[in-house]
């Protein structure tokens, strides 16, 4: 069974940039209901599989790509944010973004670009692509459908119009400004240092 992961901050730390309204339903509706809907489909997979009974098969694993993806990105969301304090990408982080976007403030008007590009619901990733041993940014506007096989989400931004609407209406471009106060680059550097690694030699 999937548990809620605990945030490191409580459910006002992240204002005024991210309102502790928007903070509450997200992580308290809808990230629970996300949980319990992967594990509710988790346990009919079981259930099939005991049974050897595959009739709902393309459901089942249709929800699990939903649910569980939706599970996956809002971790990594809530983590990569914190309440304001001064993190930066790592010394190795830093030279691989410049390296790939030819400076950080390149890298951040892309970042803020493509999220503001988002169509409809759905999120805006740094990402590190193993085959192409690059940095990239990516949007996944179904998250039930990997944009790019292997790739490692980064940072994460949620463009979802729960995300940001009772705070900042159809204003997405001061949600994306705001997002820049609260990021935890710590927790972004942390992915990049244990995660990427085995995959960057
Ligand atoms: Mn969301």
């Amino acid at each position: 069974m999937l548990k809620k992961i605990e945030l490191p901050y409580s459910l006002n730390a992240l204002e005024p940039y991210y309102s502790k309204e928007t903070l509450d339903i997200h992580y308290n509706k809808l990230y629970e209901g996300y949980i319990n809907n992967t594990n509710d489909t988790l346990e009919k997979l079981e259930i099939a599989r005991a049974t050897n009974d595959f009739q709902n098969i393309k459901c089942l694993e249709k929800n699990l790509s939903f649910f569980g993806s939706g599970v996956i990105l809002h971790e990594l969301f809530f983590l990569n944010m914190i309440l304001y304090m001064p993190t930066n990408p790592s010394k190795s982080l830093m030279d691989q973004i410049e390296k790939d976007f030819g400076g950080f403030i390149n890298f951040k008007n892309q970042f803020s670009q493509s999220s503001l590009n988002v169509e409809a619901s759905g999120w805006n990733l740094l990402v590190w692509v193993p085959n192409f041993k690059k940095l990239e940014i990516l949007q996944c506007e179904k998250h039930q459908n990997l944009t790019l096989w292997g790739c490692i989400p980064l940072l994460v931004l949620d463009m979802w119009e729960h995300s940001y609407f009772l705070q900042y209406k159809s204003n997405r471009q001061d949600y994306i400004n705001a997002f820049w106060n609260i990021v935890n680059w710590d927790e972004v550097n942390k992915r990049w240092d244990e995660i990427c690694p085995i995959y960057k030699v």
